[in-house]
């Protein structure tokens, strides 16, 4: 069975980098639907009471609703504070949390002199060198300690990534990561743990900004598992899940971190983006599948697969996203998109101008031609003369558009351009737009032979 999940931190609109986090577990559970239920999980990061915010929250589950990237469960770290707190005892009875001291300032000041003397900045773990006594002073001059969690220096880090293959760390080039704050409140690194193992998460699959996290996260999930917390029934592979690290989205010049503001999914779905759009380019955004315009999930979902994936930075371009977008539209049905548009165009009216549309929102714009008012240009007195023709011999019939211009074809000898154009123009305002065959019946007959008229007599 495949359980995977998101765990994002309220702290923020959602946008593409973490769109296409989402989408990549959400395809991975639904892939697993095949062996069985898959579940793809939500985790909502809000152990920093401070920066998160209920209002993300609720944008965070409208956002994957939006996309039809709902989970099979919601879970919020802020309910489950219980099971932090039990697995942090059992690690620090088991020796792997110690307490530490150091104000921010004195870290920092040991930072540099490592720099300085060209040494990685390590923590030294000077509190671990504490004595009993040394460490009731502190507590007595009332400095509550923030924890450490204590890497086994001996215990080689390695994994298999899903993405980036064999991967090694040595424990004694990291520091004992901070999990804990002095106020109790917890950082991400331990509950992330916890709850993968809590849950049964089979895959954590998140970008390669998080490499050195798991790194250090490989040996929490040993350690918990070896302090025997997380449930009986979890079966994760040997003791920690399968980990998968994608490279990063950058823009077409670079970085993206800048202008994440604009691409996030509210950005995206105000300035008219289909949520197809989207998953049609996130799905395969650097893996070696082409990126194509996908209504079909089904079609992104069976062409899902990890080992698709490249190293190299995957670039984000949000051309290439208008294009998809265009390609999508032309292909929705009515029915998916009759709630969004102007009222009177039905399913015929749809039709005629969804190839012309690059975003549902002009639709409005182009169904004008149909209702009116139009704006003709000026005719030459031959196109005049031809276009009172044209309304003698307009004649309503199945086809009213062919049967005009076979007639006209015949009556004048005009074909091509000099027969088409100055009709078009007449009836739409435009030289270009809709397919006509389609347009006409939508324009009626009545209005149809007044525009014509009125076009013939200016
Ligand atoms: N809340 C973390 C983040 O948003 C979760 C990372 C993860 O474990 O997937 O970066």
């Amino acid at each position: 069975m495949i359980v995977t999940r998101f765990a994002p931190s309220p702290t923020g609109r959602l946008h593409v980098g973490n769109l296409r986090t989402a989408l990549h577990n959400w395809l991975l559970a639904r892939k697993g639907d095949e062996d069985g239920q898959g579940r793809f999980l939500l985790r909502i990061d809000d152990t920093d009471a401070e920066r998160s915010r209920e209002e993300y929250v609720d944008a965070i589950r409208e956002d994957l609703a939006w996309l039809g990237l709902e989970p099979d469960a919601e879970y919020r770290q802020s309910e489950r504070l219980d099971l932090y707190e039990n697995a942090f005892a059992q690690l620090k009875d088991a020796g792997r949390v110690y307490p530490a001291y150091e104000t921010a300032q004195e870290l920092e000041l040991k930072r540099k002199i490592a720099l300085g003397r060209g040494l990685p900045p390590i923590y030294d773990r000077a509190a671990l060198k504490l004595t009993d006594e040394e460490r009731a002073t502190r507590q007595a001059e009332g400095v509550s300690p923030h924890w450490r969690f204590k890497l086994d220096r001996e215990q080689r880090i390695d994994w298999e990534d899903a993405v980036r293959g064999p991967q090694k760390f040595d424990p004694a080039q990291l520091s004992d990561p901070v999990i804990r704050r002095a106020d109790g409140s917890w950082l991400y690194m331990l509950p992330s743990v916890v709850d993968d193992l809590d849950m049964g998460v089979t895959y954590v699959l998140r970008g390669e900004d998080h490499v050195s996290n798991t790194a250090v996260q490989v040996q929490m999930f040993s350690a918990l598992h070896q302090a025997g917390v997380g449930p009986d029934h979890c079966d994760v592979v040997d003791s920690f899940p399968n980990l998968g690290h994608t490279a990063l989205l950058v823009g077409k010049e670079g970085k993206l971190s800048k202008r994440l503001g604009s691409l996030s999914c509210e950005a995206l779905r105000e300035a008219g983006i289909e949520p197809a759009a989207i998953l049609s380019l996130l799905a395969r955004l650097g893996t070696s599948q082409p990126v194509e315009p996908i209504a079909e999930r089904r079609v992104l979902i069976d062409g899902f697969d990890l080992a698709t994936f490249g190293r190299a930075p995957a670039k984000f371009d949000e051309a290439e996203l208008e294009r998809l977008n265009a390609a999508i539209v032309h292909q929705l049905d009515f029915d998916e998109v009759k709630d969004r548009l102007p009222g009177g165009i039905d399913e015929a009216g749809w039709h005629a101008i969804r190839p012309n549309l690059s975003h549902v929102s002009e639709a409005a714009e182009w169904w004008r031609l149909v209702t009116g008012p139009i704006e003709q240009p000026e005719f030459s007195a031959d196109d005049r003369a031809f276009l009172a023709e044209a309304a003698d011999a307009l004649e309503w019939s199945d086809n009213p558009w062919g049967t005009l211009t076979a007639t006209l074809k015949e009556r004048t000898g005009r074909k091509g351009k000099p027969l088409f154009l100055p009709l078009r123009q007449a009836l739409t305002g435009m030289d270009h737009g809709p397919d006509m065959g389609e347009l006409l019946p939508l324009i009626g007959e009545d209005e149809a032979r007044a525009r014509l008229a009125s076009a013939a007599s200016a």
